[in-house]
């Protein structure tokens, strides 16, 4: 026997771990969290926000109680928490969390595995494999497409926009990942005057510079136009859009992406929460042709509704995205079977692909094209109520957002604030051709109609108080 003693922090760590009472009482709060969201203000009020600073102390020397720690967490923290899955929360796409996917989450947190290799996790290897599959299925992709999981759209546009680059460079003889882009070949990189930030984001990072862009003129929706685009060739990475942060509107990619792949350009697709249009049987019209682009950055945090942190990259080019992502080490064991980190920046990730898989699931196919028209029909709804209420809507509603004024910028202005500060439903802000506007995304299963009722009726008060105080 060991005369050894074991430290007294793993002895009481290890009490913890087989203390299933601490998760009992997790999943409790837990319960009661879920139950009270749906009345708790949509934005937490200042007596929450000032609750928070019992976090803010000097890092503690002794261990903590797990039952004090969880305590504060859920008293404090659950207060103070933003009620987006109470089903009235519409800034930024968002979206709710399916029941299962949650639970699925849970349990595959107990389980804690790391999805980099296969030999790491071999249940993780097989659900990735699956929801790839199931995904290139549902948006009709190419067979053989690739996908790896992210932690959301920004690194999934990251992943994607460094297989093109590689790509382009290569084909003019170029090895980027050897020798760096010091002295590489010049590619040209076009997006539209509407591209999301994160696509400015990753073209600094991967040293493509944001002030080299070629940006082509959007028409009044947010959708590149088509007809300024220049002759593309094979020097060409363009970046196309699936859903305009602000509209909701779909570029042309009947137009575009054949006519860019024949060219020998790479396209990629921003679809972050727009390409699940292509999963529903009435709106896939928006997405016609998006299948012939060589990649797609999307979230299943947003329009699926999964838990966050679920971010996908797609790409055709199964070799390519690998390549440009693949590292090696000693001690690095690949597979016959899939290996995950060879789609990702990451090596160790967490098992994300458990609560993807398991939304999937739960929907199906025709589940999936339902929540997406649900999230179209609920915005339209919400558009005609504002309009009978004498609000503009500045935007034809062909998804899932909603942009809304007074038609005064100095009352929108104030309407928004009044509207935030309201509890009833929150809305976030954008500029839209010069002037203010409320920005609305609908995007989650919880919304129903009696709540974006109570939503409008928020909205008038708002533009009430604002125009009274004039
Ligand atoms: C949300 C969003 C992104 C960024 O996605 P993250 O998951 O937040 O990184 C990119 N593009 C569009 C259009 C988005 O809506």
């Amino acid at each position: 026997m060991s005369q050894q003693r074991n430290s007294a922090v793993c002895d009481r760590l290890r009490e913890e771990a087989a203390d299933g009472e601490l998760f009992e009482q997790a999943k409790e709060y837990a319960v009661s969290y879920m139950c009270q969201i749906l009345d708790q203000p949509v934005f937490p009020g200042p007596g929450a926000i000032d609750g928070l600073d019992v976090f803010r102390e000097p890092l503690p020397v002794h261990s903590g109680d797990p039952y004090e720690i969880l305590g504060r967490l859920h008293h404090y923290g659950s207060p103070a928490t933003v009620a987006q899955t109470g089903g009235r929360y519409f800034g930024f796409v968002n979206g709710g969390i399916i029941p299962v996917s949650l639970a699925a989450k849970w349990l595959s947190d107990a389980w804690d595995q790391n999805a980099a290799l296969s030999i790491m996790s071999p249940v993780v290897s097989v659900l990735e494999e699956v929801c790839e599959n199931w995904l290139v299925d549902l948006f009709h992709l190419p067979k053989g497409t690739a996908a790896g999981f992210v932690g959301g759209s920004s690194t999934a546009m990251l992943c994607g926009l460094t297989a093109g680059r590689n790509h382009l460079l290569e084909q003019l003889g170029y090895d980027v990942s050897k020798k760096g882009l010091f002295g590489a070949p010049e590619i040209r990189v076009i997006v539209g005057a509407g591209a999301h930030s994160s696509v400015f984001k990753a073209l600094a990072i991967l040293g493509l510079g944001s002030e080299r862009i070629v940006k082509i003129p959007e028409d009044d929706q947010g959708r590149m136009v088509a007809a300024a685009l220049p002759e593309l060739d094979s020097r060409t990475l363009l970046i196309v859009q699936a859903g305009n942060v602000n509209t909701g509107s779909f570029d042309d990619f009947q137009t575009i992406c054949p006519k860019a792949r024949a060219a020998g350009a790479w396209v990629h697709v921003d679809g972050a929460f727009g390409l699940w249009a292509a999963a529903s049987a009435r709106l896939n019209c928006l997405t016609k042709g998006v299948e012939s682009a060589s990649s797609w950055s999307l979230d299943a945090h947003k329009t699926l509704n999964a838990p966050y942190d679920n971010g996908i990259i797609m790409c055709s080019n199964r070799e390519t995205l690998t390549k440009a992502l693949h590292m090696a080490g000693s001690y690095i064991i690949y597979s016959d079977h899939r290996d995950g980190m060879l789609y990702t920046p990451d090596m160790s990730r967490r098992a994300r692909a458990v609560e993807l898989w398991a939304a999937l699931k739960s929907l199906g196919r025709n589940g999936v094209s339902e929540l997406v028209d649900d999230l179209h029909d609920k915005a339209v709804y919400f558009g005609e109520q504002l309009k009978q209420h004498h609000f503009v809507i500045h935007n034809e509603i062909a998804f899932n957002q909603v942009l809304v004024s007074t038609g005064n910028p100095d009352i929108t202005a104030k309407t928004l604030k009044n509207i935030q500060a309201s509890g009833i439903c929150w809305g976030g802000g954008a500029t839209w051709r010069n002037d203010p506007v409320i920005r609305i995304s609908v995007c989650s299963y919880r919304t129903t109609y009696e709540d974006i009722d109570r939503s409008v009726a928020a909205f008038v008060l708002a533009r009430k108080i604002a125009t009274d105080r004039r």
